[in-house]
């Protein structure tokens, strides 16, 4: 069975729980709508989406409850930023909880200092205004780039991550987790860690393959290997380093809505990948399903 003619699995894609624009509600009527089977909301650092996903499944497809963790890695000076896709965890896992609690309070007050050195060069964009649009969801710098737009400043989200903004004059780091740490956490929580994008050159710096050997080592999963930010070359590299570390490999589209210009189900995932990653996975009891 090929993923073309099989079941079509999308697993990483962002609601207003984070920085998405559809409402988890949405999103799932979203995914039906684009002839998906298997959809995964995985926000980032929070849970928060599950529930008003699951209460609006449409008849027929499934739902993978997972969220995206912002990480670090140390080993590099200054540290490598980098996401893990965390799927079927326990969501009351009390460190997970703590942890994930954390990283968002940290995103907000990195928000605001980010604003912060904004108004200080003129520019008249408010804190508060930002936190009420980005709806009680995690604070990201889409919901900065939006208000950037709002006051005319840049034409689109892209151009708010160039060079003169967000991508790199008015950048600040996060108080991320440990890679490592997030690993065990995510495993420690019932849930399946896969790397999210982990060879995308042009979002920055990337780590080295070593380091990824180690993570198989701690319990990762599986890597994110067919999305936007890699080229056929980089998709091609990381299937043959899952191949070699025995990981499993997932196709995904990171859909966030008007945030981004990618579709649902742009990337898919073949279904021997899904099944394991169900297999593996003691966190919740069961897929939901529609
Ligand atoms: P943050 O999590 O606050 O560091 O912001 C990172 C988020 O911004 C990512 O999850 C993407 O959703 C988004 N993003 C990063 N780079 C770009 C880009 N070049 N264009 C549009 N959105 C981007
Ligand atoms: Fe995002
Ligand atoms: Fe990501
Ligand atoms: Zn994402």
């Amino acid at each position: 069975m090929t993923s073309r003619t099989g079941p079509r699995i999308d697993l990483h894609a962002h609601s207003t729980a984070s920085d998405g624009t559809l409402s988890p509600a949405e999103l799932v009527r979203a995914a039906a709508d684009a002839g998906l089977d298997v959809v995964a909301i995985t926000d980032h650092d929070t849970a928060a989406g599950w529930a008003p996903a699951v209460a609006a499944l449409p008849p027929g497809l499934r739902l993978v409850r997972g969220a995206e963790l912002s990480c670090r890695w140390f080993g590099a000076d200054p540290p490598v930023p980098l996401h893990l896709l965390a799927y079927l965890f326990d969501p009351a896992h009390p460190e997970l909880v703590a942890e994930l609690a954390r990283v968002r309070a940290a995103r907000e007050a990195r928000g605001e200092r980010i604003v912060d050195l904004l108004r200080a060069d003129g520019v008249d964009i408010s804190w508060s205004e930002i936190l009420t649009a980005a709806g009680g969801g995690t604070v990201g710098r889409p919901h900065i780039a939006q208000a950037l737009i709002r006051a005319g400043l840049v034409a689109s989200t892209s151009e708010a991550f160039g060079p003169d903004w967000l991508g790199e004059r008015y950048r600040l780091p996060k108080e991320d987790i440990d890679v490592f740490h997030a690993v065990r956490l995510v495993r420690a929580a019932g849930g399946v860690p896969v790397f999210a994008h982990p060879r995308a050159t042009r979002r920055g710096r990337v780590v080295p393959d070593e380091l990824i050997v180690e993570l198989a080592a701690a319990g990762l999963a599986g890597l994110e290997a067919d999305h936007e930010d890699h080229s056929p070359e980089e998709r091609q590299h990381v299937r043959a380093l899952a191949a070699d570390l025995g990981l499993l490999v997932t196709g995904s589209s990171d859909f966030h809505g008007t945030h981004k210009t990618v579709r649902l189900g742009a990337f898919t995932t073949h279904p021997e990948a899904y099944e394991r990653i169900v297999a593996e996975a003691s966190g919740v009891t069961g897929i939901a399903s529609g």
